[in-house]
């Protein structure tokens, strides 16, 4: 069973980060508080009621391959069905393109409960926000007007064709070919891995791929994007005649089960039709403008499966008993080691959802707020935490879902209990959307490298000011401080010796979520004491001091094994011999 943390969203969303502060910022929609909570509990009952039910006999029974097309389990067609009806497919469409254009701190919780009750379902929905992002980025007038009213009305789905045998991180070595005819092009190549390449969920997809076009420069300026229907689509709009791709078959995976992974084959007869999208050679910039909102996407994906794990681990702790206090028989939960565990995914829990939306918020401010400079400030903040919520809550959301097999013993390890699934569903998270060695070379290349770290010192200066002389924050400080030296140390390594930033990038990553999280942990537990002055004994609050205490006392000290391995690990990796290893 799934019990929407509702409460705890709340908190988050309005008395942690304020987000009413949004409201002066949409002229165009009515955003408030109390909005965004009937938004949340609407979007609480649909996970639960429909989603969820669907989650585990989804894994079980998984999509399936025929010629004629990949089915999805059981229950999905109607479920998809439902979610259309209720108009989820337009929440955060902006309003011009016919959405209902709500914040990315609303539909980062939003996305929580969805991904919450079934990863492998939302997976394929949440993929048409983005192609439809990227159309209207750069589409024609046409364009728009042929595809993006049925994406967003949830007629048709979407999906991203990027990755091919030879070209996964590396999109530069793109092969797939793009050759020009009359108004449009024809595509020749294979794709592998696409989420949702084929499905029944509707009666056309839209592929956005990348290609490059004959004659196009070497490398990643000459990759263009391209949207390839399923189906042609005819003058008066209807659905024509079936292009020329195909799936050649989806992959037997790991975790999310229900999500078809497709093998794509475009033009295997006279070339699929694609129309291109903006100017030639400028694909990967589109496909960048999305990628802020799908990479923190996936940094939900993994506080949302956390979140499951949690639910379920103290379920089972507070039912199964095994050994005695003073003689009597006891639930796992009185043991310290369990206890210690519980705290521990609570914990990164709770603060994976404070970075996520935190983020979230900073997305919106910089594209929102009245002021240019604050724009400037909360979108150069947001990009940089973009990274660390990819990179950190997918990495600690492994670590959490691993906890909560642990905390079941032995059933943990079978798949009737279930938790299982969430540590399988979760490990594609630090893979997709840019691994957690590729963003953490965005982080220090691109992010820090293109300020010098100004906007990371700007954060923690306002981080470390919050701090102020509490004694209670003492730990808060220091971890900021010893943040701001290894940032330091980061930096000059990048600009000495690249390979050596490189070498500690990825604790880095994890020193930035473990500290910024922390802080913000700091700031609900100011938050929850306050709180508690005006109302003793309130379980939630109280439930909070809990948690933020054990974050700083059992959480926070990793920082300092990080920042030790940032400023001294280099060498022991540069000077490695491959072939040794
Ligand atoms: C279930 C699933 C769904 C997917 N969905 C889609 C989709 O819808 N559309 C799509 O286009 N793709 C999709 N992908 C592909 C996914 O984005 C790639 O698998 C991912 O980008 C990694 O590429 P790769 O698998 O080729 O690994 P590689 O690039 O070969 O990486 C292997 C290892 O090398 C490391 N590495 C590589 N280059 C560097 C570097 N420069 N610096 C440091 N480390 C490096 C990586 O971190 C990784 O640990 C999906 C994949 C899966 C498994």
């Amino acid at each position: 069973m799934y019990k929407p943390p509702l409460r705890e969203i709340r908190f988050v969303m309005h008395e942690l980060l304020g987000d009413e502060r949004l409201e002066r910022g949409y002229a165009d929609i009515d955003y408030s508080g109390e909005l965004a909570d009937n938004i949340v509990e609407e979007a609480a009952k649909f996970a639960e009621n429909v989603l969820e039910p669907l989650n585990r006999p989804g894994d079980q029974q998984g999509a399936r391959w025929t010629p004629q097309g990949v089915t999805t389990p059981a229950g999905f067609r109607e479920a998809y069905a439902a979610y259309v009806e209720a108009g989820w497919t337009q929440l955060p469409v902006p309003s011009e393109l016919g959405g209902q254009g709500m914040p990315h701190v609303l539909t980062s919780a939003v996305e929580e409960l969805m991904f919450a009750a079934n990863m492998a379902f939302y997976l394929g929905t949440s993929l048409a926000h983005g192609a439809v992002g990227a159309i209207a980025a750069s589409a024609t007038e046409e364009q728009k007007a042929a595809f993006v009213p049925r994406l967003v009305s949830g007629e048709w789905m979407g999906t991203m064709n990027l990755t091919e045998t030879q070209a996964g991180s590396d999109l530069a070595l793109i092969r797939t070919r793009a050759v020009p005819e009359g108004d449009h092009y024809r595509i020749f190549g294979q794709k592998i891995f696409i989420t949702y390449g084929d499905h029944d969920l509707t009666d056309n997809i839209i592929h956005l791929v990348l290609a490059r076009i004959d004659g196009a420069p070497e490398g990643v300026k000459g990759i263009s994007l391209f949207v390839v229907p399923k189906f042609l689509i005819n003058a008066d709009g209807s659905r024509g005649a079936p292009n020329d791709l195909r799936c050649l078959s989806i992959e037997h995976k790991l975790g999310i089960h229900a999500s078809p992974t497709c093998v794509m084959s475009f033009g295997e007869k006279d070339g699929a039709i694609g129309y291109l999208v903006g100017a030639p050679h400028t694909g990967l910039a589109f496909m960048f403008i999305m990628m802020n909102a799908a990479r923190l996407s996936v940094g939900v994906q993994g506080l949302a499966q956390s979140e499951r794990a949690l639910q379920q681990a103290l379920d089972w702790a507070r039912n199964r008993k095994q050994g005695r206090v003073s003689g009597q028989p006891v639930a796992i939960i009185e043991h310290p080691d369990v206890k210690r565990m519980l705290l521990s995914m609570k914990a990164r829990t709770e603060a994976m959802r404070v970075l996520c939306y935190y983020a979230a918020l900073e997305l919106d401010r910089g594209h929102r707020e009245a002021d240019e400079s604050v724009r400037a400030t909360s979108l150069a903040r947001a990009e940089l935490l973009i990274p660390v919520v990819k990179g950190w809550c997918t990495e600690t959301a492994m670590e959490v879902t691993s906890t909560g097999v642990q905390v079941h013993g032995g059933m943990g390890f079978i798949e009737e209990t279930g938790a299982s699934q969430f540590l399988r569903d979760v490990r594609i998270t630090t893979i997709y959307e840019g691994t957690t060695g590729i963003q953490s070379n965005d982080l220090i290349g691109r992010k820090l490298g293109r300020d010098r770290g100004a906007a990371m010192a700007a954060l923690i200066e306002e981080l470390l000011a919050e701090t102020g002389a509490s004694r209670s924050l003492t730990p808060y400080a220091e971890a900021l401080t010893t943040l701001r030296d290894a940032t330091q140390s980061v930096l000059r390594m990048h600009a000495d010796e690249p390979a050596r930033a490189q070498a500690v990038s990825v604790p880095y990553l994890k020193l930035c979520g473990t500290v910024i999280a922390g802080a913000l942990m700091a700031r609900a537990a100011a938050v929850a004491e306050a709180a508690l002055s005006a109302k003793p004994g309130d379980a939630f609050y109280e439930a909070k001091l809990q948690t933020c205490r054990f974050y700083a006392e059992q959480v926070l000290p990793e920082a300092i094994g990080l920042a030790r391995v940032v400023k001294g690990g280099a060498a022991s990796v540069t000077e490695a011999k491959p072939d040794l290893i």
